[in-house]
């Protein structure tokens, strides 16, 4: 079985993730005084629920840092203006529980509710952490059997909540029912364990995920400090394995959204073998409107990106339209007029050119 590299233990104590997910914080008043609960935690946790581990925790250095924020419940989530917490109508769009058919080609699988830590700007607030929305076998048989009879579909993506939060021999039985469709030609996980739960990336989860290539991986990172030492080392061990990896950052206001971080954080994917995806702007989700910037600072930021960092480097800039139409993607404006014959850009630097069409 799974080989034992020293490289794979890096958590001090040599706990499980089971261990470190099971002495997860979930109750405001019982963070460190260091990193004292906001006024009002306790009663957003009453309608969202919190959960830190304490790996994630040990990363957090101060109240109201990047990572803090991303995972301390905050009063805003209760005040907000948005109102819907579906606006992708992924409810409607749910032919069995816990699938999402939008798109002609792929489904989305919500197999797991469980989260390695709960992100407080969740587009999925209404599911994520919360162990009930897990799919039963049945329910994971229904949807197998829903894709069975719909030979459009060529992927599976599995979500939640995060699918690597499900026990191997859970995960691998729902690998397995959708890898043996025939017209099925791709699986795909997304999931935020190797940066937020890096202990869960085993040497035996490795092994496992193998038997399903073509597999592909995404891991939703939102910040440099995320990429440590035990987060490159879960990476590297699922790129070994031979499953392409790939990311998704949403962007946050006051946490990710400035150049100099957004770089940072892009370079670093790069370097640990993970290409950039996804930039996605933040749903207009209830609870979660004070993380949302404008439109124009993702712009900008994606005009500080391109050109600048490496094209591998750079992500695609999307916003998910509400109502359920997709995800469409955003880049700043690089052409200044378009005359017959030529078109007239700008290029990275902001220098004007003229570009001949013939
Ligand atoms: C984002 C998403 C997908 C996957 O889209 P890609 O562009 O292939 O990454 C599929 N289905 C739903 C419902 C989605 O929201
Ligand atoms: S973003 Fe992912 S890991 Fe975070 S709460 Fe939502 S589903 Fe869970």
């Amino acid at each position: 079985m799974a080989s034992k590299d020293p490289v794979i233990i890096h958590d001090p104590n040599q706990l499980a993730w089971q261990t470190i997910a099971g002495r997860a914080i979930a109750d405001p008043k019982d963070l460190p005084d260091r990193l004292k609960a906001p006024p009002g935690a306790a009663a957003v946790c009453r309608a969202y629920p919190m959960s830190v581990n304490p790996y994630y925790l040990s990363l957090i250095q101060a109240p109201g840092d990047p990572l803090w924020r991303q995972v301390v419940p905050d009063a805003r989530e209760l005040s907000g203006t948005l109102t819907d917490d579906d606006p992708l109508t992924e409810t409607a769009q749910s032919p069995v529980p816990g699938l999402i058919h939008r798109y002609p080609d792929r489904v989305v699988v919500l197999v797991s509710g469980r989260c390695p830590v709960v992100c407080r700007f969740c587009f999925r607030k209404r599911l994520a952490g919360r162990a009930a929305a897990s799919l039963t076998d049945d329910q994971v048989d229904a949807a197998a059997a829903y894709v069975r009879a719909a030979p459009a579909v060529r992927e599976v993506i599995f979500s939640g909540g995060d699918p690597l939060m499900l026990e191997d021999d859970k995960l691998c039985a729902a690998l397995e029912k959708f890898a043996a469709i025939g017209h099925v030609e791709t699986l795909r996980i997304h999931t935020r364990t190797p940066v937020a739960l890096p202990q869960r990336i085993t040497g035996d989860l490795v092994v496992l995920l193998k038997k399903f290539l073509p597999l592909y991986v995404n891991v939703h990172v939102n910040h440099p400090r995320e990429i440590t030492a035990p987060a490159e080392a879960a990476c590297a061990r699922l790129a070994d394995a031979g499953i392409p990896l790939g990311s998704q950052t949403v962007l946050l206001a006051g946490i990710n959204d400035d150049a100099i971080t957004m770089e940072a954080l892009m370079r670093a994917l790069l370097r640990i073998r993970v290409r950039p995806y996804y930039l996605h702007h933040p749903d207009v989700v209830k609870g979660t409107g004070h993380f949302r910037p404008p439109i124009n600072r993702g712009l900008s930021v994606m005009r500080s990106l391109v050109g600048r960092v490496p094209g591998m480097a750079v992500p695609r800039y999307v916003i998910d339209l509400p109502g359920g139409g997709g995800k469409v993607p955003l880049l700043p404006d690089y052409v200044v007029s378009s005359e017959t014959g030529h078109l007239v850009v700008k290029n990275y630097q902001g220098k004007v050119f003229v570009y001949p069409e013939k």
